[in-house]
């Protein structure tokens, strides 16, 4: 039996980013533990769907571990080593015993804490799980962490020139799909939904997307449905096609799955509050046991500027900034201190080919588009603010340079109140007002 004054439990974005932040308040050795089941040291996952994919000079570690993303050290396991952390790496924890602070690992460890941070992010959705016929077959490709995105990186290689079908037209969806198309490989993504990403953006902004990705040859199967997997008869698992609900079947060599993801919160359920899927947190982090944080994908965290509505959110800055109030509201609380609550602003980001879009704030009320017609025709920024209750609540932002994007941020900070919906076409004009 080992025993640490703090243990992190996954070595993700929120695990990498937590140490980094106990080094800043002066971590003895061997007072934190951080368990991985990864092979690999904390890295910065975006990196994954992007660079990693690239056709030249692709990412790869070490070259994206935590924290660079964030301007912090980049940590390998000498990092680890030389600031006294014990980082556990293919080692899950496969039991958790909150009431007698005890966590077992697959290797047969035991494992005591006085403090545990949860930070086990999520998992994909499987094809399997809606027991799609055909699921199990070989060249169905899920992207989540770096031995997955190697995998699909070689069948790429493999298959030069091949048809692959993207499934789900989410944030994977769009981001692998440009990373297969980038390598020459003809694609085509398939989703049930009206439009791309359909969660954030409105039609009127997927489509200049869809667009995008249909002059870059790329085949977008708005409405549709996959519904099964076909494969070769004689040669079992192999693929020949995929069959959508209506009957039509696209040929294709292999698949690309993102239908989303799942806080992976198995080991604690039963022990903990949960809501929204994820753990249930204060605006601190604490779950509802006393000593137990919960960051990053799985915590479920008072949004302040929501009136502290309970909100999940399964995006990077977020698992970078809720483990880091987690560490300083520990600090914090051993000095008899406290700290401000949380008080957070959604930011989502994505990067495709030569397009890079933001986004701050809530997407709810009327939506006001601008510069969209420009962009098509002569690239370029275009953007979209939300207006709810005469109240400018979130602001979107293609090709904006880190000056503009910083505005942006502010109007979805600020909330300016607005009296004509028109005054907000000028764009960054409106932003740089405010
Ligand atoms: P994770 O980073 O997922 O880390 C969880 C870790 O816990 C993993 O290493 C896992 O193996 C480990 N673990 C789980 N269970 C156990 C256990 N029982 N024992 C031991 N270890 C365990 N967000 C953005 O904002 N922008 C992007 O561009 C972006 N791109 C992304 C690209 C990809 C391919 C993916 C998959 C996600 C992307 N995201 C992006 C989302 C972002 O990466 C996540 O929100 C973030 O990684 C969450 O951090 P986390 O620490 O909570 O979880
Ligand atoms: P998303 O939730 O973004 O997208 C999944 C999409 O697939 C949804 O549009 C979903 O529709 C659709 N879908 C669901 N079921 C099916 C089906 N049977 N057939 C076809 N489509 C289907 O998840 P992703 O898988 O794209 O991403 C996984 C995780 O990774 C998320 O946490 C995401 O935030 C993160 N990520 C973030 C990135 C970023 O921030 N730039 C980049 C890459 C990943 P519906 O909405 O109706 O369920």
């Amino acid at each position: 039996m080992s025993s640490f004054k703090y243990v992190i439990v996954g070595g993700g974005v929120a695990g990498g980013y937590g140490a980094w932040e106990f080094t800043k308040h002066g971590l003895q050795p061997g007072e934190l533990a951080i368990i991985s089941k990864e092979k690999v040291a904390p890295y910065e996952r975006p990196a994954l769907s992007k660079g990693y994919l690239f056709p030249e000079n692709p990412a790869r570690l070490p070259g994206f571990h935590t924290c660079v993303g964030g301007g912090g050290p980049k940590g390998l396991p000498e990092w680890y080593k030389e600031n006294g952390i014990e980082l556990k790496l293919d080692t899950e924890v496969v039991k958790a015993d909150l009431k007698s602070k005890t966590l077992t690992t697959d290797k047969g460890e035991t494992i005591k804490y006085e403090k545990l941070i949860i930070a086990t992010g999520a998992g994909v959705i499987n094809l399997k799980d809606f027991k799609m016929p055909g699921a199990d077959a070989d060249g169905i490709y899920y992207i989540r962490e770096e031995e997955d995105a190697a995998k699909l990186y070689e069948a790429m290689q493999k298959h030069k020139g091949a048809k692959v079908i993207v499934v789900g037209g989410g944030y994977i969806g769009c981001e692998v799909g440009a990373g297969l198309s980038l390598n020459g490989l003809d694609v085509t993504i398939v989703y049930p939904e009206p439009h791309l990403m359909p969660r954030l953006f409105t039609p009127e902004i997927a489509s200049f997307y869809e667009g995008y990705y249909e002059a870059k040859g790329i085949k977008v199967f708005r409405g549709r449905l996959a519904a099964a997997i076909v494969q070769h008869d004689g040669q079992p698992n192999k693929i020949q096609c995929v069959r959508m609900k209506d009957g039509e079947e696209l040929p294709a060599d292999f698949l690309v799955v993102g239908i989303g993801a799942r806080p992976r919160v198995g080991l604690f359920e039963g022990q903990l509050e949960m809501a929204k899927g994820g753990f249930k947190v204060d605006g601190n982090f604490k779950t509802s046991e006393p000593d137990v944080y919960a960051v990053g994908d799985v915590a479920a965290f008072p949004l302040k500027m929501k009136d502290g509505e309970l909100t999940r959110v399964e995006h990077v800055d977020n698992a970078r900034k809720s483990v880091m109030q987690a560490v300083q509201a520990i600090k914090a609380e051993e000095k008899g201190e406290s700290i401000p609550e949380y008080d957070y602003l959604p930011y989502f980001y994505s990067r495709v080919f030569k397009l890079s879009w933001v986004f701050y704030g809530e997407n709810v009320g009327d939506v006001v588009v601008w510069g969209r017609e420009e962009a098509i025709k002569e690239g370029g920024k275009f953007g979209a603010y939300w207006v709810n209750d005469k109240k400018v609540v979130g602001a979107f932002l293609e090709s904006g340079t880190p000056d503009d994007n910083k505005l942006m941020s502010e109007v979805a900070r600020k909330r300016p109140s607005v009296e004509s919906q028109e005054e907000l076409k000028s764009g960054l004009a409106f932003a740089a007002k405010i």
